[in-house]
C-alpha cells in the first residue's frame, strides 16, 4: 500500500501522489521515515534503539542521546489501515552507534520498569 510521506495517508494501490500534500506516495515506512526527516543524515542504515507510542517518551531519549554525544533522529511511523490511527515513535541512530545508544539507555529503561 503506498503512503503519503508527510500525512502518513494510506492510499491503494495505483495512487501516485497525496491528494493533500501533493507529494509522490511510498510504499515502505522505511521509506515514509527518511521522508519525514530530510536533510538529515542518518540515512536507511539508521537503527531503531526505542519504538514507543509516547512521543514524549520519544523526546526525551533522543535528548538523552544527543546529550551523550550520540546523533539521533525520532521518526514518526503512521499506522493506518487497522482502523486504529496509532502513530509509533522511533528514536534512531546510525547503525554504528546502537551498542552505545543501548549501553546509555540501559539503565533508564530498566528504572521505568
Ligand atoms: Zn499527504
Amino acid at each position: 500500500m503506498p503512503f503519503c510521506p508527510s500525512c502518513h495517508a494510506e492510499y491503494r494501490d495505483g495512487f501516485t501522489a497525496c491528494s493533500d500534500c501533493n507529494l509522490e506516495l511510498v510504499d515502505k515506512l522505511q521509506e515514509i521515515a527518511a521522508a519525514t526527516a530530510p536533510g538529515q543524515g542518518l540515512g536507511l542504515s539508521a537503527t531503531p534503539v526505542l519504538t514507543t507510542q509516547k512521543m514524549m517518551e520519544a523526546d526525551i531519549v533522543r535528548g538523552m542521546l544527543e546529550a551523550g554525544g550520540i546523533e539521533a533522529e525520532t521518526w514518526s511511523v503512521g499506522v493506518t489501515g487497522y482502523g486504529s490511527g496509532l502513530e509509533t515513535y522511533r528514536v534512531m541512530v546510525r547503525a554504528q552507534d546502537a551498542g552505545e545508544a543501548e549501553a546509555l539507555l540501559k539503565d533508564v529503561v530498566e528504572e521505568g520498569t
